[in-house]
């Protein structure tokens, strides 16, 4: 499948469920988090406002 997410944040309810397997690469081990929505990542780029995670 062709990788269409660009931000986890502001993502729409269909792009998610089309991009289900993705999104949980994406947060399966998450190291930030969104200080706007409170979305976590593996990765800041993918979150609007970014915040390294401690621990
Ligand atoms: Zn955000």
């Amino acid at each position: 499948m062709k990788l269409k997410i660009k931000r986890l944040c502001g993502l729409k309810k269909t792009a998610l469920k089309d991009n289900l397997v993705e999104v949980q690469r994406f947060v399966s081990n998450p190291r930030y988090i969104c200080c706007k929505c409170a979305r976590v990542a593996n990765d800041g780029s993918k979150l609007c406002k970014p915040e390294k995670m401690c621990s």
